[in-house]
């Protein structure tokens, strides 16, 4: 008897524990939801493939990023719905790429045709079912990712294939965008070793076709190098002209060099517009959605983000990005350039006055006071010093607390050093995820994060004679990169027409207002 109560005894014991710990597990999952759906979600739990912008056909652990970029541990749910068209154009490329891309037969039959010229009177049995567009890595990382950009839309624009030179250190810093298969040029691809000389002289250059006369409209080359970078000719640009691409079009092989953002050019093309309505029915989002398709820092570029994120912006309660671009020979420190953050932070009221002097300071003790975090990048480290400085040397007139955080100061530009460009990579994730965004004119860096993170950057206006400009910024009309030397009369006959008065949605730069070209959402009323 005595022993079957105890036994009674220990089992009800064992059970109220259990029951204990089941409560205090349910309790934290509880908490957990609760702490996660406050901090930054709405109720609406994520959708990590974005509304079927990301394929769910990737191991997560691999690139970790893929998914967790947009989660609502860093990240508002995100205002810009993704088109089903969009949706589906990728889906079909994906099929596409996994058909063509490398170790398939069709990309042995491409490349072995390399070399061998078509005639078109000849017939189509010579002509593979593949087109390809080779990506070649030139100038700094937020150039290389804009253009990469740029090419990935014209291959979804005219079904080719996107091939990415590997030889400089791309696949340390992204992981692969389209499932099963690669996006990397092998290495050895027969043109492998001629690619670097490619330049606007190169016989099969396509601008120096034209310019020659060299274009016989039955003799299809089998390769053609794009030259689209900043000191390309009329002749290079006519690239973007409708009737200048179908010869373009019939070419198995492109290979391109380009420093610029040139879909706002790809929009002034008729061929394309109206697919590209399709797609992007929000005209001001185009690199914002191709970015986060196309773009997964690599496990060891994320680490380094999600770690500065949790040790120094995660608990603030507002994020203010500051990228600093100075064009200069050397990186220096310019005062002007401080007074610059300065009078634009203050001026937009994206950061507090500091007080001149120390005054007492009434402490709230029941509510502690909002937490302003500032992150600072640039290759110099004097900014964010001073900004330091100042707010911890003086007290804020608001009672606001101001915390400056950069992570790196690399003083020079080294692109192609692996851990270098992983950091400058990283600090362009972490202005993403900033809630405000302040940026340097003309700078691609600062381009790549505001498109990422779909943030209209205040810009810091190039100063003149190292004065600071008045005003100091002023506010970007749309997230969109702004490509800085596109063609400016246009394909027409009409000499002298102006590029952004064609259609409503592509308008000139608000940091280059004679020249660049950007594309804005023409359904809002500021326009
Ligand atoms: P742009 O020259 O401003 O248009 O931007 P790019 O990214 O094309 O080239 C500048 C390069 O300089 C970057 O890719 C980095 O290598 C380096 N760099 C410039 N600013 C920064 C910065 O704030 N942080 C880091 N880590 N690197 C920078």
């Amino acid at each position: 008897m005595k022993l079957m109560i105890t036994t009674i005894l220990t089992c009800l014991l064992l059970w109220s524990v259990m029951l204990l710990s089941f409560s205090n597990i349910f309790k934290h999952q509880l908490l957990g939801d609760t702490v996660n759906v406050s901090s930054k979600d709405s109720v609406k739990p994520r959708d990590k493939l974005l509304g079927g912008l990301l394929t769910a056909d990737f191991d997560e652990d691999s690139c970790l990023s893929r998914y967790q970029y947009q989660s609502s541990l860093y990240r508002k749910p995100s205002p810009y719905n993704t088109s089903q068209y969009l949706v589906s154009k990728l889906r079909n490329y994906e099929m596409l790429h996994k058909r063509c891309g490398p170790d398939t037969d069709a990309y042995k039959i491409a490349t072995e045709k390399l070399g061998h010229d078509h005639d078109e009177n000849v017939g189509d049995r010579s002509v593979g079912e593949c087109k390809y567009i080779v990506w070649v890595a030139v100038y700094g990382l937020g150039n290389r990712i804009l253009t990469l950009a740029s090419v990935f839309l014209y291959a979804l624009l005219t079904d080719r294939i996107i091939l990415v030179d590997q030889r400089k250190d791309i696949s340390d810093l992204f992981c692969e965008p389209f499932p099963g298969t690669s996006w990397l040029l092998p290495l050895d691809f027969p043109l492998m070793g001629k690619i670097d000389s490619f330049d606007r002289e190169y016989s099969r250059c396509h601008g120096t076709m034209l310019k020659n006369h060299t274009i016989n409209s039955t003799i299809i080359p089998s390769h053609l190098y794009l030259h689209l970078l900043h000191d390309y000719r009329d002749q290079d640009k006519r690239f973007f002209c409708q009737k200048d691409h179908s010869l373009v079009d019939k070419v198995p092989w492109l290979v391109v060099k380009s420093n610029l953002y040139f879909i706002p050019s790809l929009w002034l093309n008729p061929s394309f517009q109206p697919e590209l309505i399709k797609l992007f029915p929000q005209k001001d989002t185009v690199f914002y959605h191709l970015a986060r398709y196309l773009f997964h820092p690599t496990n060891q570029v994320w680490g380094m983000v999600t770690r500065s994120y949790n040790a120094y912006l995660s608990r603030a309660d507002e994020i203010l990005g500051i990228q600093v671009r100075v064009f200069s020979r050397q990186t220096k420190y310019f005062q002007h350039v401080m007074n610059q953050i300065v009078a634009c932070t203050q001026r937009e009221k994206l950061l507090p006055e500091a007080a001149a002097q120390e005054e007492p300071q009434v402490t709230n003790t029941t509510k502690p006071p909002k937490l302003i975090a500032v992150l600072v990048t640039s290759l110099h480290p004097g900014y964010s010093n001073n900004l330091k400085n100042m707010y911890w040397e003086r007290p804020t007139s608001t009672g606001e607390i101001v915390k400056v955080y950069q992570p790196s100061g690399e003083r020079f530009q080294q692109t192609d050093k692996k851990l270098h460009d992983q950091k400058a990579l990283a600090e362009m994730y972490l202005l993403s995820l900033t809630d405000k965004l302040v940026t340097s004119a003309w700078s691609t860096f600062g381009y790549v994060a505001q498109g990422l993170g779909g943030l209209k950057p205040w810009i810091l206006y190039t100063p003149k004679k190292f004065k600071t400009p008045d005003p100091p910024c002023g506010r970007g009309v749309s997230m969109e990169p702004c490509f800085l030397t596109p063609p400016v009369h246009g394909c027409g006959a009409k000499k002298g027409i102006n590029t952004a008065k064609i259609v409503p949605f592509v308008r000139h730069c608000e940091d280059l207002r004679h020249y660049g070209l950007k594309l804005v959402d023409d359904t809002k009323d500021e326009l």
